[in-house]
């Protein structure tokens, strides 16, 4: 039986551990907030008092915090994890270490690197779909690390996915990650301007939708997630704008994309224009909700 410890249980990790458990693993998970350990343990998990403690026993530590800083902290801090399992893998066989937070690519790099030097196999398994996905086991995994890690992780991650890549080496599940949100909040903009271009020519929303979802403008943020309310009655803006996935959510993820743009030479102007709209939007006090809500601020109504 495998054992897994789970580390971050807010709005993502409360329903990856609940599918694990699901799935039938043996699960000690930890959380700094009681409130978040309770829903763990009514989702058939154990607990522990401290996150080396659980994961002193694993064959697999998952963790899901807010973080880069959290995530060096949790493996390689005092009383560190990465020094727990190293302590345990001279007896066990080796445990494998899987961060599926959204971080830096240098952040997960470094990780990777210093469990290594430890004897440890880690890997970056940033996740794309959103707490939805992740209560119904649908999230799509983007794997950075080597084959063997990945090929030993894909049992362990099933349970919670839809979709499980190999992305390569190292850092390279969180370079897909961020490389696909900056897309995403570009297409986002960039669908909430063409609605508003349209209305303000006089076609209404539905109308407007009709054609462009067969025509060569189509994209994920209109068909499936359209900022303008009505013609996809799932999407947020039916729901005056609450998260789905947030302005602050975002934000994060843009900034990310630009930094790491900025070290390595890569020109992505309009992503850092995404930025910049979010972060406005951000300092106006709308962080939390949902990133369709630029839709709002064209129209003048926010
Ligand atoms: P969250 O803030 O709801 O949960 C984070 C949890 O980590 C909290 O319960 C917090 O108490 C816990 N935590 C923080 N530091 C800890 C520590 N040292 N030890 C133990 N627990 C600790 O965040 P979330 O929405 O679940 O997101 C988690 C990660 O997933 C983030 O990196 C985020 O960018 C990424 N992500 C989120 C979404 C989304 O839609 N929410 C989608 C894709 C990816």
């Amino acid at each position: 039986m495998t054992r897994i410890a789970f580390i971050g249980l807010g709005n993502m990790g409360s329903g990856m551990c609940a599918n694990l458990c699901r799935a039938g693993f043996e699960v000690c998970a930890y959380d700094l907030v009681p409130e978040a350990l309770e829903r763990a343990v009514q989702a058939g998990a154990q607990t522990a008092g401290r996150a080396a403690e659980a994961a002193a026993g694993a064959d697999v530590v998952i963790s899901m915090l807010p973080a880069g800083e959290h995530v060096l902290d949790l493996y390689f801090g005092a009383g560190g994890v990465a020094a727990a399992v190293a302590a345990q893998s001279e007896t066990r066989s080796e445990a494998l270490l899987i961060d599926c937070s959204t971080i830096a690519v240098a952040q997960a790099r470094e990780a990777i690197e210093r469990a290594a030097a430890m004897g440890l196999t880690m890997l970056d398994a940033p996740v794309s779909g959103g707490v939805a996905a992740a209560a119904v086991g649908g999230l799509t995994f983007m794997v950075g690390g080597s084959t063997d890690g990945f090929a030993r992780a894909q049992p362990v991650l099933a349970p919670m996915a839809g979709n499980i890549f190999h992305a390569g080496e190292a850092g390279n599940g969180q370079a897909a990650k961020i490389a696909n949100n900056m897309l995403l909040g570009i297409s986002m903009i960039a669908t909430c301007e063409a609605f508003n271009l349209a209305e303000s020519l006089g076609l209404d929303a539905q109308t407007f939708f009709d054609i462009s979802s067969k025509a060569s403008g189509q994209c994920w943020s209109m068909t499936t997630y359209c900022p303008a309310p009505g013609p996809v009655p799932t999407a947020p803006s039916n729901q005056d704008y609450q998260p789905g996935f947030s302005v602050a959510m975002m934000l994060k993820d843009l900034q990310l994309a630009t930094a790491a743009a900025a070290a390595n030479d890569a020109p992505v102007d309009f992503g850092r224009a995404a930025e910049q709209a979010y972060a406005a939007l951000a300092a106006d006090g709308h962080d939390q909700r949902d990133f369709s809500v630029p839709m709002l601020a064209l129209k003048g109504v926010l």
